[in-house]
């Protein structure tokens, strides 16, 4: 058998599984589909076996240069006219067409097993060093990596344990190739060939629909559309129960065609799939063929604020007073609540201590009070600081911190190779490029993480203008207040001719320094 010596050239081109994965379309890569000699074992079929080592090679950016499938049980037992793929399979390993052999799963079956061990022999001695199995890569030069080779081919475990089971074939198939599939997901609708009906797309239910109210009033939505309001309503902290009502009340049909349910909504909030996310058995495992309807950012903080334990969507949604249960007594640390009062010629409404009625104030004037004096404390240029000092040691900063900090020295390190001529400057550039932008992910979600979701987008300068959108959305804005200060309602003293003011409350912010000023 002549042997071509091909083992420099391969080395040269990749020297790492680093400078491998960050290699994008100068990568060549072999992949290599093989039935299971043995009927018993529960392997995938070839066709799947295909479709995965085909989506972990776009995954990776590399290119398909060469397949070969063994499907034919009796190959090896029958001539054949054709030569089996398997020797010529090896013979394109001789000649290094590839840098990488991608197979799908090491079958544990003892022939299959011998042929393998043959494949992996040849690239040895090629310098065909690296194989991607079932999404992982193994250099083979790396004594771990070849241990780890040899736990997969032996183990019974690795394939009863891993997602690739017989049960979820098909699904994971499909799922793997990025395809829906099931139910159409709400917002979106499926495009299909018309002839042979095979899916070509999904993509945004844009169409346009009516709903009727209750009142008779006639209202249009479109399926994405609602998709987006939830989701807008969700991170701006509007109560399930709330948006329940309303969706309801413009007579707006829910996916299964009744009413809308806070569970359904809820559910809705956080299926990824609206970030064009594949999500199977509850598990994101990787990007859907499809488009997402809301951004990443949106969803995320969706995700955060549903999943808050100190939310309670029991609470009451419409709640009608903004500070009713929110100022408390001074005197007896009892709850507020609305008293309409008529005495001596005045008619109106107070917040007043609702056990022991100690203090009460006109409830317009503290209404007005508390919302000037939150939002000035919102408009402060320094908020972000005095709202993520709190906050600095949150699991979440941190997290992103070290990750940010770990990239970066990543960066260093590939910097250091591209100077001493290691990796291509086509390599490094490429490598910089996905590094930077994960770095900024980072940074952005570390600057964000201290700030409650409830508050994204209404503080510094844009606070003003987003409490008058909020308008007589009092579910949030009680969220709010209560979120950032402690209001103590203090007698006004009997006689006592001063009009309602600062004297009257005892009020501390929950961020920053504790004896803050009330600009009001
Ligand atoms: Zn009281």
């Amino acid at each position: 058998m002549v042997r071509r010596t091909t083992r420099a050239r391969n080395t040269v081109r990749f020297d790492s599984k680093a400078t491998l994965l960050a290699g994008g379309a100068e990568v060549r890569a072999g992949r290599y589909q093989r039935a299971s000699q043995d009927k018993k074992e529960q392997g995938k079929s070839v066709g799947d076996q295909g479709k995965l080592n085909v989506a972990e090679i776009n995954r990776n950016g590399w290119t398909a240069s060469a397949t070969f499938t063994d499907n034919d049980r009796s190959a090896s037992r029958h001539a054949t006219k054709e030569r089996p793929q398997f020797e010529l399979l090896m013979d394109a390993i001789r000649a290094g067409k590839f840098d990488v052999l991608v197979v799908w799963e090491i079958s544990r079956n003892q022939r299959d097993l011998a042929v393998y061990v043959q494949i992996r022999d040849l690239c040895t001695e090629v310098g065909l060093n690296f194989w991607l199995v079932g999404g992982v890569l193994y250099d083979l030069r790396d004594k771990n990596d070849r241990m780890m080779l040899g736990f997969q081919a032996v183990q019974a475990e690795w394939l009863a344990d891993s997602i690739r089971d017989n049960v979820l074939r098909g699904i994971v198939g499909a799922a793997e190739a990025g395809r829906p599939h099931g139910k159409v997901t709400y917002g979106y609708r499926r495009i299909y060939h018309t002839r042979t009906r095979a899916l070509e797309r999904q993509e945004p239910d844009t169409e346009i629909r009516q709903a009727t109210a209750a009142d008779g009033m006639v209202s249009e939505f479109s399926h994405a559309g609602v998709v987006r309001e939830i989701f807008e309503k969700v991170t701006g902290g509007t109560p399930l129960v709330t948006i329940e009502d309303d969706l309801n009340a413009r007579g707006i049909p829910s996916p299964e065609g009744s009413a809308w349910r806070r569970g359904v909504i809820r559910k809705m909030a956080l299926n990824p799939a609206y970030i064009g996310k594949r999500v199977l058995r509850g598990e994101v495992i990787g990007d859907g063929m499809w488009d997402g309807l809301v951004s990443e950012d949106s969803y995320w903080a969706a995700v955060r604020l549903l999943q808050d334990p100190s939310r309670t969507t029991t609470r009451a949604g419409r709640a009608v007073h903004l500070l009713s249960y929110i100022v408390t007594c001074s005197v007896c640390g009892g709850p507020t609540s609305k008293q309409s009062v008529n005495r001596r010629g005045w008619t109106g409404e107070l917040y007043s201590c609702l056990k022991k009625r100690c203090a009460a104030a006109p409830m317009d004037i503290l209404d007005e009070y508390v919302q000037r004096a939150v939002v000035a404390w919102l408009s402060r240029p320094d908020i972000y600081e005095v709202l993520t000092a709190q906050t600095a040691t949150d699991a979440d900063v941190s997290h992103a911190r070290a990750e940010a900090t770990r990239l970066r020295t990543d960066l260093e390190d590939w910097r250091k190779l591209a100077e001493s001529g290691d990796v291509t400057p086509i390599s490094f550039a490429r490598a910089e490029k996905g590094l930077l932008a994960q770095i900024a992910e980072h940074d952005a979600r570390a600057a964000e993480a201290g700030i409650p979701p409830v508050l994204r987008g209404r503080i510094g300068a844009e606070a003003v203008a987003a409490w008058a959108e909020l308008g007589d959305e009092v579910a949030v804005k009680r969220d709010i207040i209560r979120l950032v200060a402690d209001i103590r309602l203090i007698p006004a003293g009997k006689g006592n001719r001063r009009p309602f003011g600062r004297h009257r409350l005892d009020w501390r912010w929950k961020f920053g320094k504790e004896h803050d000023d009330v600009a009001a």
